[in-house]
């Protein structure tokens, strides 16, 4: 079975992958990830791949199906989820010569809440641990003492130009699998416990 998570920022796309990690055997095919494990390798691949980032332009999409074919031949388990992939119309023509889509979980958020869950989120500087601004008021981390802070690449504006380049590029695939039948709409305004039991009962 092959799942494509699709959301906004924000959204919980991060947390409900953990989350089912505990309840489901899977392959995650998070292309982020993929992207970055590649430059640590200091391959020439990983090079390319960190030129472009950098530059804070898009990497190939030759690449990129490169490092999902790559992740793919290794141990793929029965159910794979692909997070953070499809991005765009193209790629996802490319994922269909590659699988079948069996499902497609699209995380509904409204902008205005998923902007205020990005603003809530606090990170520390010192060991990395990420909690929210309502459970820290004092911006002092729990676990080191360290200094909580906010990502510099969230604020308001950032996140608005984000936001308008993921409806750009995900609504379309919205509707693409919408019309194949195989998209799942989950309000991802609940909590992350009744998010993970909505994705459950649709995998199941
Ligand atoms: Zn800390």
């Amino acid at each position: 079975m092959n799942i494509v998570l699709l959301g906004i920022q924000g959204s919980g796309k991060g947390t409900l992958v953990q989350d089912l990690s505990n309840h489901l055997d899977f392959s995650l095919v998070s292309v982020g990830a993929l992207l970055r494990e590649e430059i640590a390798t200091g391959s020439e691949l990983g090079k390319l791949i960190k030129s472009k980032t950098d530059k804070g332009e898009l990497v190939d999409i030759k690449i990129v199906i490169e490092t999902v074919n790559k992740k793919l031949s290794q141990n793929r388990k029965p159910i794979v989820i692909f997070d953070g992939f499809p991005r765009s119309k193209e790629q996802a023509d490319e994922l269909d010569k590659i699988c079948n889509v069996d499902l497609a979980i699209y995380l509904d958020l409204k902008k205005e809440d998923a902007i205020k869950r990005i603003m809530n989120r606090l990170t520390c500087s010192k060991c990395g641990n990420i909690t929210t601004r309502v459970k820290c008021p004092d911006l002092i981390c729990p676990i080191c003492n360290g200094k909580l802070t906010v990502r510099s690449d969230d604020t308001p504006e950032a996140v608005n130009k984000r936001f308008e380049q993921y409806e750009l590029e995900t609504y379309p695939l919205i509707k693409r699998y919408k019309e194949r039948g195989v998209l799942v709409e989950i309000d991802a305004s609940k909590t992350p416990d009744e998010v993970l039991k909505a994705v459950m009962k649709v995998i199941k």
